[in-house]
C-alpha cells in the first residue's frame, strides 16, 4: 500500500488499518503507526479504505484518546467455518468434516475491542472460540487458489462466540452463533501478514485457555477461500472465521476474554449479564 509520504514510509510500512471514533465523531479510518518514541499512533485516512486507495489527511491521533471500533463491519456476511482443527472437533465429540463445514453468522453479531458480549437469557453455556479471522477485499467468485491472495485485504483477530447448548439443540446452527455481540472483531486489519503458521491464544481472567496455531488448519487460508467462494460471491468487507483451536469454554457475567494473534494484536471484550 502506498500512502504516499516516503518519509514515513518505514513506520506505516506493514500496514494495520483501523476503525475509530473521538467523543460521538462519526467513525473514522487510520493507519496504525509508531511515534519516535515507539508510541502506536493513528494517522487519520480519507474516507474507507476497503473502497478507495488510502490518503493520509495529515492528522494524527494518539491510540489512547481513541476509542477502537470494530475494523469493519462486513456489508453482507460473516462465514464461520466449524471443525477446522483437529483437536478441536475432538474435545467436542465431533468428526472431521471432510469438506469445510460452513456457517453465516449475522451482521449485527459484530462488536469490536472492549464492548461488550451480552449472555443471552436463551443459553445456560455460552464458549469462546478463538479465531483468526478473513477480510476480503474485492467482489470475487470462484478463486482459484493462485488468485486467493489478491482477495484478501487483511487479517483480524476474532471471537466466534457461540451458545453450545443450543447448538446442541438447534438443527441449524444460526441462533446458537448469531446473537447480537457474538462476533466481536478487532483490534485492527493487518493488511501484510503471512496466515500460514501463527499463535491463536484466548485467555480468561489472564488464564491460557485455548494455544494453537494456525499451521494446524485442516483447511488453509486458500483452500478455505477457494472453496466458499465457490458457493457465495464474497464481498469487499466480507468476513470468514476459520475455525478454533482446542480449549473452548464458558464465558460467564463479569469475565474478561482476549483473543490474542501473532503479529496482529489482542482483542479483549467484557462479559455481561443481559
Ligand atoms: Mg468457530
Amino acid at each position: 500500500m502506498d500512502l504516499g509520504d516516503a518519509s514515513r514510509r518505514d513506520t506505516l510500512a506493514a500496514v494495520r488499518i483501523a476503525r475509530f471514533t473521538t467523543e460521538d465523531e462519526e467513525p473514522r479510518f487510520a493507519a496504525v503507526g509508531q511515534d519516535t518514541e515507539g508510541r502506536p499512533v493513528l494517522a487519520v485516512l480519507r474516507g474507507d479504505p476497503l473502497y478507495a486507495a488510502p490518503e493520509l489527511t495529515g492528522e494524527k491521533v494518539d491510540l489512547e484518546d481513541v476509542r477502537l471500533l470494530a475494523p469493519v463491519i462486513p456489508r453482507s456476511k460473516v462465514v464461520g467455518v466449524g471443525r477446522n482443527y483437529a483437536d478441536h472437533a475432538a474435545e467436542l465429540g465431533n468428526e472431521v468434516p471432510a469438506e469445510p463445514l460452513l456457517f453465516l453468522k449475522p451482521n449485527t453479531a459484530v462488536i469490536g475491542p472492549d464492548d461488550p458480549i451480552v449472555l443471552p437469557p436463551q443459553s445456560q453455556e455460552v464458549h469462546h472460540e478463538a479465531e483468526l479471522a478473513i477480510v476480503i477485499g474485492r467482489v470475487c467468485k470462484d478463486v482459484p487458489p493462485e488468485r486467493v491472495r489478491d482477495v484478501i485485504y487483511g487479517y483480524t483477530c476474532g471471537n466466534d462466540v457461540t451458545a453450545r447448548d443450543l447448538q446442541r439443540t438447534d438443527d441449524q446452527w444460526a441462533r446458537a452463533k448469531g446473537f447480537d455481540s457474538f462476533c466481536p472483531l478487532g483490534p485492527w486489519i493487518e493488511t501484510d501478514l503471512d496466515p500460514s503458521d501463527l499463535s491463536v491464544r484466548c485467555l480468561v481472567r489472564d488464564e491460557v485457555r485455548q494455544d494453537g496455531r494456525t499451521s494446524q488448519m485442516i483447511h488453509n487460508v486458500t483452500a478455505l477461500v477457494t472453496y466458499i467462494s465457490a458457493a457465495f460471491t464474497l464481498l469487499p468487507g466480507d468476513v470468514i472465521l476459520t475455525g478454533t483451536p482446542a480449549g473452548v469454554g464458558p464465558l460467564v457475567a463479569g469475565d474478561e476474554v482476549t483473543v490474542a494473534i501473532e503479529d496482529i494484536g489482542a482483542l479483549t471484550n467484557r462479559v455481561v449479564a443481559p
